[in-house]
């Protein structure tokens, strides 16, 4: 058997009762009289023993109002018991009215017979377990409602960058970096995500996630601007320390952010609307430094769980890197579009390996022969398809292969444009423009249209050849002289005509000892001349040249050049030898004196036998009579032989010689002809050869050949008995020779003899004439298109010979 009472008297009961840890009190009464209470539940009132035996109300008077008493009472009445859990009750406890949650039962006590005699209330006090339940509530939903935002800011973050990405291929690392910081940031949701799990009972890790965020996080308090919260990177973003912001406004944390950001921040505290800043430029102080720098950042309020605001969350992400980025790609973007825009020459940006024309300058479109609106945002290849056969195409996919460029220089190109086919000549080049990446993504082709120049250097070149040609037919020697260093410079002509080596240097000093001693000065005084008076000079002078051959004449002409401060730099010209044509003016100088003196000889005859005609008209003796005549024949005979040469020759000068054709026989002109000379007896004229040879020619200047080369006999062979004649048919020509048996004449003369004035040394001669009638007889010849000739052994005698052609 136990010990331990099994009745309890109703004292030793309430003592049990009060010793217990659970708040306990029994009423009474619809009073509600606290019968008893025990020490936990006067603790939870607040109050001491004195409460009891006092109704309800009396000892707990801020009960009133609340429902309890009531509550109270309809146990007491019903029997029904009622209990709660987390109910609120307002106690004044320390003298403060304050708020308490228990959980309660009141149960209705009931005797043997079923009545209720009184109530058992009992209370656990809950208060700390339901705040903190409520506050793990807010703190969660709080959470929820920033990873809401942080998907949606998320969201537009990538939304923004898209478009970026789609508007600037350009910025494909902008985007890159911008996607890397979207990683980031779903990371960092990621992250936010998963500590969500565990962190919805803490608010300290709540703290340990926006420390750890690796965007900048800054929760500042709605109603004093205090901040709450701020991790690391926002404090690296805004170039603060923690000593700074800690305890402060958000604003006397961030003073120079203040003017712009407060009035949004307060907007956004009223209105509850996010306000989201793209790409913010913000001046920061780093490490003492003040920089520049762009952000992304929300401002998002963060509610109680009754919807107002509590606080406000900055999430903020530095993006200077890519904005400078861009902003740099921007620059250099714009500034090759202006170097295009405003340069001279055609200049076009093809983008991609489709060749699109992405710019072009107003020079190109000239070149192309197109418009802006023809040729811009279309593929090269398509406005101008037949490039297709040209090798520009492949040159272009050879730099985007390579990364190199390609310049090639006066190279044809064929364009149609509507009006037609356009060929240039042009210089261009393909320079490659790189991505970030270092790929080639466009080409800037620079093209000079050269046609024009090309066409022009062309020409210079043929008038260069042109004059070069000239100069050489014309035997010309071109000269120049640099006056520093007096080195002469001549073409190979005025080396042939100085007698010089090809490859010999040479001086003017050293080329003026070749001049006759006495001609020296003149030319010196011309040059001088020249560079003094600027005017170009023509001096005439005797070499002696340097490989000591024959003396010649020169004729110089030159002009000095100047450097721009007017001092002479060089004289350049040209030279000729004139030595022939000075021979020349001899010879016709000396063919004017002989000419006057062939003249003077038979008129002084004529003159002397027509005054002794004169003297003995009246008693003329019959022998001396016919005489006088004979001699005055003879001498008009002379004097109309020369006159008549001198005809020919003027006529010939003039091309005036015109032939009038017949058809005769050789040796019947033969026959009739130099009779004056069969008349004297003293030569025999021979025929020999084909007597029936027939001729088409003008037969008086066959007949002319023919005297002149008789006469010729009979002057310069006069002991030459027999002359004979040839006539020949030697294909289809015929060959009619004049031969005598004479002294003949020295093989170096041969040559010169059909020269106009040439006369060998007729000195020994009476009769010479004015060394014509071989010239004439040439001509007359090579105008029948036949051959003149002679051929004579010293000592032997000369055979003169002409060819015609028959038929
Ligand atoms: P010219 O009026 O002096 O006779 P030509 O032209 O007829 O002129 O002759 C040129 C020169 O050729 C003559 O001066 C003479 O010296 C030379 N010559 C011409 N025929 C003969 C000949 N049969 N024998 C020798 N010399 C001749």
């Amino acid at each position: 058997m136990s010990n331990y009472p099994s009745h309890f008297s109703n004292a030793q009961l309430l003592e049990i009762l009060a010793q217990t840890k659970t708040a306990t009190a029994i009423h009474s009464t619809d009073e509600m009289i606290i019968e008893t209470a025990n020490d936990a539940m006067i603790s939870i009132w607040g109050k001491d023993r004195d409460v009891i035996g006092k109704p309800i109300e009396d000892a707990l008077p801020e009960l009133k109002g609340q429902p309890f008493l009531g509550m109270l009472q309809s146990v007491l009445h019903t029997g029904e018991t009622i209990s709660g859990s987390d109910t609120m009750a307002e106690l004044i406890v320390d003298g403060i009215k304050q708020q308490f949650y228990f959980d309660f039962e009141y149960r209705a006590i009931k005797n043997n017979a079923g009545d209720v005699i009184c109530v058992l209330h009992t209370a656990t006090d809950v208060t700390e377990r339901y705040l903190s339940r409520q506050r793990e509530l807010e703190l969660e939903s709080e959470l929820q409602a920033t990873n809401e935002e942080l998907a949606s800011t998320n969201e537009e973050l990538a939304a923004a960058n898209e478009e970026l990405g789609a508007s600037n291929e350009e910025l494909a690392s902008t985007i890159e970096e911008l996607t890397v910081t979207n990683e980031e940031l779903a990371e960092s949701k990621d992250i936010l995500q998963s500590l969500n799990y565990s962190l919805t009972e803490s608010e300290a890790r709540f703290r340990s996630v926006v420390t750890q965020a690796p965007v900048g996080i800054c929760i500042v308090s709605a109603h004093d601007h205090v901040i709450q919260e701020v991790n690391n990177a926002y404090l690296e973003l805004t170039g603060k320390q923690m000593g700074e912001v800690e305890n402060r406004t958000i604003w006397q944390a961030i003073p120079e952010a203040a003017a712009a950001y407060a009035p949004i921040m307060n907007d956004v505290i009223d209105t509850g609307i996010p306000f989201y800043a793209n790409e913010a430029e913000l001046k920061v102080m780093r490490h003492g430094v003040t920089e520049q720098a762009f952000v992304n950042f929300v401002y998002e309020p963060l509610r109680f769980a009754d919807g107002t605001i509590s606080a406000v969350m900055i999430i903020a992400i530095d993006v200077t890197e890519q904005v400078l980025t861009r902003q740099r790609i921007e620059q250099s973007e714009n500034r090759l579009k202006s170097m295009v825009m405003t340069a001279p020459i055609g200049m076009t940006v093809l983008k991609s390996r489709d060749l699109m024309i992405e710019m072009a300058n107003q020079p190109m479109y000239e070149i192309w022969g197109r418009s802006p609106q023809q040729a811009l945002g279309k593929k090269l290849l398509k406005v101008f398809p037949e490039l297709h056969d040209q090798p520009f195409p492949k040159m272009l996919q050879q730099v985007f292969d390579s990364g190199n460029r390609v310049a090639v220089p006066e190279i044809p190109v064929k364009i149609n444009t509507p009006l037609g086919e356009l060929n240039y000549i042009v210089d261009f080049a393909y320079d490659p423009l790189f991505d970030l990446n270092g790929n080639v993504e466009a080409i800037l082709a620079t093209v000079i249209n050269i046609t024009e120049q090309i066409s022009a250097r062309n020409e210079l070149q043929k008038a260069k050849d042109i004059l070069k040609q000239a100069i050489d037919s014309a035997e010309i020697g071109t000269w120049s002289v640099n006056i520093a260093t007096d080195e002469l410079v001549l073409s190979d002509q005025a080396r042939k005509i100085h007698g010089l080596a090809a490859d010999s240097n040479f001086t003017l000093r050293q080329s003026l000892k070749m001049v006759l001693p006495q001609h020296i000065e003149k030319v010196q005084n011309a040059i001088q001349h020249a560079i003094d008076t600027k005017q170009s000079f023509d001096v005439e002078y005797i070499i002696t040249p340097f490989d000591n051959s024959k003396q010649k004449w020169l004729k110089a002409t030159g002009k000095a050049y100047y450097d721009d401060d007017n001092n002479a730099e060089s004289i350049a010209g040209t030279m000729i030898d004139i030595t022939e044509s000075k021979a020349y003016d001899q010879q016709r100088d000396d063919f004017i004196s002989i000419a006057s003196h062939e003249l003077k000889t038979p008129i002084t005859s004529l003159k002397a036998a027509l005054q002794l005609l004169d003297r003995m008209k009246d008693n003329p003796p019959p022998n001396i009579l016919s005489k006088l005549i004979d001699q005055s024949n003879r001498s008009m005979d002379k004097i109309s032989t020369l006159i008549e040469d001198l005809l020919n020759l003027s006529r010939m000068n003039e091309g005036q010689l015109k032939l009038e054709k017949t058809t005769f026989t050789v040796a019947d002109m033969l026959n009739e002809c130099c009779n004056h000379v069969r008349v004297t007896g003293k030569h025999e004229l021979v025929l020999q050869g084909d007597k029936k040879l027939q001729i088409y020619a003008d037969e008086h200047r066959i007949d002319q050949v023919v005297v002149n080369m008789v006469n010729n006999a009979v002057k310069y062979a006069p002991n030459s008995k027999q002359i004979f004649f040839n006539i020949a048919k030697k294909g289809n020509w015929a060959k009619i020779s004049v031969r005598d048996t004479g002294p003949g004449i020295a093989p170096e003369k041969l040559s010169h003899l059909f020269e106009r004035y040439y006369r060998t040394d007729a000195s020994g001669y009476q009769n010479s004439g004015l060394g014509l009638g071989l010239f004439i007889s040439a001509e007359i010849i090579r105008k029948h298109g036949g051959e003149i000739g002679v051929d004579s052994e010293f000592g032997k005698g000369s055979t003169f010979w002409f060819t015609l052609p028959l038929l």
